[in-house]
């Protein structure tokens, strides 16, 4: 079971989250639990960490910034004793949960939990801090921002769970997040590979890296709420949506449990920015010269562009890289100026991605134009576009991302019926 920030924002919400794991280990279930901070709580301490240093050492920032989810574990552990559950805590380092490659995005290599696995099969409920690891050099290490669901499954994976329940804020996934659009639909079902993509493109409700590692490890997912009354139906009956393999949503489909579409869902990420560099020579090698330091530098570029030479031999060449990375970028792009040979560096953060994403289009043609028809239809600007097999992207202004996820929705037949 994990849950949320928001589920374990304050002793009465943890309080609720004791309840619901009880009940779970007394239907008979030998319970492992990951918490990650009470919401806000993550934020508060990034910023502590910019305050203190702006170009902050990522092994420290991991020391200050894992300290949210010590507290929330240790006090669910402690909520579930008063509750006459035998609980304790098990912080990374101490499972342990080891990691590999840079702090403040690090990735699990492994966990070996025996003595854990020991204590549960006694009957005591493991309590796990999630987003905590311990890196190569022994120090502790986090998993970058929404890591806890990769905890969590990581975990699953490693006690061999039947399922891994995360609960969250909302009661499952949705066609688009619920918050935006009132009249999304809640999905019974997505497969791994739809759920890969949307949450990569933007859609927060579980972390990229926890659905790529579920399908690995085969671990059985449900998304589901921990806003819920005593009366609600158990998790064991699947009240929220369960990521599934490509041959169980065609079972569901068989058994018009579930309607095949072009478009399962639609996503939008506001947290990247947009870098032009101007009259770069038109020429082999230009292009390497510009990705490769950011490569070096663990800079992730996504959506790029390179516009038809002009007639002097260079060409404009536009891309987008994290927000929070943008004035990493920039500093190195302006100290590679002779190498790339460009003439100016422009930047724009008011910019947002809008994604739609499914299985469907694999098969069937039309899905980008009727994308590109109703966003033009509303005056919505295209900056730019990038698509995948299974997922058309547009890169449009930050200001209208509201709208363009409406109409989109509506577009493709998404919005529920009253
Ligand atoms: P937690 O703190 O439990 O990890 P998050 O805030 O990380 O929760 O993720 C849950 C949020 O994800 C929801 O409140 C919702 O606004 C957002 N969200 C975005 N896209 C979707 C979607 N397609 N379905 C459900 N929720 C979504
Ligand atoms: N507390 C961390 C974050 O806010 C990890 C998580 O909640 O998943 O990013
Ligand atoms: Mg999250």
């Amino acid at each position: 079971m994990k849950f949320g920030g928001t589920s374990m924002a304050g002793t009465e919400r943890i309080r609720r989250v004791a309840n619901i794991v009880r009940a779970q280990a007394a239907g008979g279930n030998e319970v492992a639990v990951v918490v990650s901070a009470m919401a806000g709580e993550t934020d508060r301490l990034v910023n502590f960490c910019r305050e203190a240093n702006a170009l902050y050492d990522p092994a420290e920032y991991d020391v200050v910034v894992s300290s949210g989810e010590q507290v929330t574990s240790g006090l669910l552990a402690l909520t579930l004793q008063s509750l006459g559950c035998k609980a304790r805590s098990w912080l990374g380092w101490q499972i342990p949960v080891r990691t590999v490659e840079s702090h403040a995005k690090a990735r699990i290599d492994t966990i070996d939990a025996p003595r854990m696995i020991e204590s549960m099969e006694a009957g005591e409920i493991a309590v796990v801090p999630g987003f905590q690891g311990l890196s190569e050099e022994g120090r502790v290490a986090t998993l970058g921002r929404g890591g806890s669901d990769t905890s969590a499954v990581a975990v699953a994976a490693a006690v061999g769970a039947d399922r891994c329940d995360i609960y969250t804020d909302v009661d499952g996934v949705y066609t688009t997040d619920p918050r935006i659009v009132a009249k999304a639909r809640k999905l019974k079902a997505v497969t791994y590979e739809e759920m890969l993509e949307l949450a990569s493109v933007g859609a927060k409700v579980l972390q990229t890296r926890s659905v790529g590692l579920a399908m690995k490890e085969g671990v059985r997912l449900q998304v589901l709420s921990s806003f819920v009354g005593d009366d609600a139906i158990s998790a064991d009956e699947l009240p929220g949506t369960m990521i599934v393999s490509d041959e169980e949503m065609d079972e569901l489909v068989e058994k018009g449990l579930m309607e095949r579409r072009h478009v399962t869902g639609i996503a939008h990420d506001k947290n990247e920015a947009k870098i032009i560099l101007t009259r770069v020579p038109d020429k082999p090698g230009a292009v390497a010269h510009i990705f490769e330091p950011l490569a070096d530098a663990s800079i992730n570029v996504d959506m790029i562009i390179q516009n038809v030479g002009r007639d002097k031999g260079e060409t404009d060449v536009t891309f987008t890289v994290p927000q929070a990375d943008l004035a990493r970028a920039q500093a190195m792009l302006e100290d590679k100026r002779d190498i790339i040979g460009f003439n100016r560096i422009i930047t724009d953060s008011k910019i947002a991605k809008i994604s739609v994403v499914g299985v469907g289009m694999k098969s069937h043609a039309g899905v980008a134009s009727t994308m590109f028809r109703s966003l033009s239809d509303r005056g919505i600007n295209i900056q730019a576009i990038s698509t995948s097999e299974i997922k058309v992207s547009v890169m449009i202004d930050e200001d209208e991302t509201e709208l363009a996820v409406r109409v989109l929705h509506t577009a493709y037949g998404l919005d529920a019926e009253d």
